[in-house]
């Protein structure tokens, strides 16, 4: 077989890999790949924002890092939170170069807004499109490279390791290419597709995620999963619309399933603007003392004129779905977000495999702790995918391209049976939602376990669907491996 050589290879053109190769060394061969459309990522779905100090008269990183280390219950990597938040604005301004048309105030400076957890106005966001916004920029800057090529529509299939070469195998226009590189980014995003409901784009199946576990790289707290309070409640898709933190961070009230708020008998102080998982748990609480599931959204007590012009986006789509939100509460649900565990990397994205870089959300760089702050992850995705380029850069010598010839394993085999993937979403979604049932898990963790045994060694032909349900079954078994884990020790189970 023939493998194309490339100097850097990254797997996903979401705000990680695309900025990654924008801060990669323009003498160097790029090769991107992309397993859907360019715009279908966690990225473009972003809304709220990203988190930065740039207002320093208001605002300093000391205060920044104490709201990440708070919202991450101090669980967090402090070395890589000083970098995340001091490296952080050059990032965000960088963002202006490429185009990214931030929300201005009349005198033209950035319109931070507040979202839950942070205790300055430190978002920068466009309405509430900020992802697509910055996507659709980086593309663009991307496309104007002349030393990148952008393989769309193209699934990675296979990725192995011999000597200092990554081999890869990705399906394009339904046909095998191979590949080889001595620098691989994987900047796959999220896992939110484990679960049945999430409000991840259908690429997040944890891919990267598997193969750095079968290269052997070190992943790092993968039950570190984020439920977001306020997905839209409609368990008809999969994928849930969310509601932005931000409209919590412009005033907007919980009500419980009597039109009443409930956060001050949980949070006095906070109350609707405490991060995250603490607003989910306390829902959970709540839904416990009245015996109902049913949770709103109320900002209809604003000025219609501002809610319509600051959450477009949001305006529209609720009002789709039969409610505006001028006028009354939307129903709203907990909902798996984000990962904050991942593949295990150091101060500058490199994982303990040679030559493998992991970048946003299939990285576990430590910055979020237990639980991430609002806007935190993209900023993540920019300052760590800067400092790979940069550590990339740095290392590179610069030598001739060529092909590399090695033996690869035939994709043939038998068809996937089917029903895999459903049946891990509907063991992660009864194991482990909000809160882990710890005896659930310990069940569950037989079957997941078989399932990974079978997809492993049972002789399926190697295709997208294939590696999807090997990577949502990897994925559920490192995450109840470390459920069960934790229940033992604490005498649950
Ligand atoms: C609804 C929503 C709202 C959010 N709002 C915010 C916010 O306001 N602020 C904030 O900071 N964060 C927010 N987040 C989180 C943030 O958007 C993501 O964590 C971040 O953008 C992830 O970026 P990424 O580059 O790591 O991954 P992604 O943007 O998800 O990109 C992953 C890429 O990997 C590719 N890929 C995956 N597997 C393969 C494969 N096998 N072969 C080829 N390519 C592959 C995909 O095609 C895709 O291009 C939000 C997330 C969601 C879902």
């Amino acid at each position: 077989m023939k493998f194309k050589e490339y100097d850097v290879i990254i797997v996903g053109t979401g705000v990680s890999g695309l900025y990654a190769a924008l801060n990669l060394d323009s003498s160097m061969q790029i090769l991107m790949l992309s397993k859907r459309e360019l715009t279908l990522c966690n990225s473009a779905l972003a809304q709220g924002g990203v988190a930065a100090v740039m207002d320093t008269s208001n605002d300093n990183y000391e205060l920044h890092i104490k709201d990440t280390l708070i919202a991450g219950g101090y669980k967090n990597n402090i070395d890589n939170v000083r970098i995340l938040v001091e490296q952080g604005p050059k990032d965000v301004k960088n963002l202006l170069n490429y185009g990214v048309d931030f929300d201005r105030k009349q005198d033209g400076s950035i319109d931070l807004t507040l979202e839950g957890g942070h205790c300055r106005h430190r978002i920068a966001h466009h309405k509430d499109s900020t992802g697509f916004e910055i996507v659709t920029s980086l593309i663009e800057g991307v496309k104007k490279l002349s030393n990148v090529t952008i393989l769309e529509n193209t699934h990675l299939l296979g990725l192995t390791k011999r000597g200092d070469d990554f081999l890869f195998d990705v399906l394009h226009e339904g046909k095998h290419s191979y590949y080889t590189t001595k620098n691989t980014i994987l900047a796959t995003g999220g896992i939110g597709r484990v679960y049945d409901y999430t409000t991840n784009s259908a690429i997040a199946t944890g891919d990267g995620i598997q193969f750095a576990y079968n290269m052997g790289a070190d992943i790092q707290h993968l039950s570190y999963v984020q439920f977001h309070p306020t997905a839209f409640a409609d368990h008809e898709n999969r994928e849930c619309f969310l509601v932005s933190e931000a409209v919590r961070g412009e005033g907007a009230y919980l009500l419980n399933c009597n039109k009443e708020r409930f956060m001050h008998k949980y949070e006095p102080e906070r109350k609707e603007l405490a991060p995250r998982d603490v607003v989910s748990k306390d829902m959970m609480k709540e839904q416990k003392e009245t015996g109902s599931d049913k949770f709103y959204l109320d900002i209809s007590y604003k000025d219609p004129e501002f809610i319509k012009n600051r959450f477009p986006m949001i305006y529209n789509k609720v009002l789709e779905k039969g409610y505006d939100m001028t006028k009354e509460p939307i129903p709203i649900y907990p909902c798996q977000h984000y990962l904050m565990g991942g593949i295990g990397v150091n101060g500058h994205g490199a994982t303990n495999v040679k030559g493998l870089y992991a970048a946003g959300e299939c990285a576990h760089t430590g910055v979020h702790g237990i639980n991430r702050l609002a806007s935190n992850s993209l900023l993540e995705a920019l300052v760590f995918s800067r400092l790979i380029a940069e550590d990339i850069n740095k290392n590179n010598t610069h030598r001739e391209l060529g092909t590399l010839e090695a033996d690869y394993p035939s994709p043939d085999g038998k068809p996937l049976p089917k029903g895999i993937r459903t049946e891990i979403r509907h063991i992660m979604q009864r194991s482990y939602f909000v809160v882990p049932d710890y005896v659930e898990a310990a069940k569950d963790i037989k079957r997941v376990t078989e399932l990974k045994n079978l997809l492993d060694n049972g002789g399926f032909e190697v295709t997208p669907d294939y590696i999807e349900a090997k990577s949502l079954t990897t994925v559920a078994y490192i995450i109840l491996s470390e459920v069960v884990a934790e229940g033992k020790e604490k005498g649950i189970i």
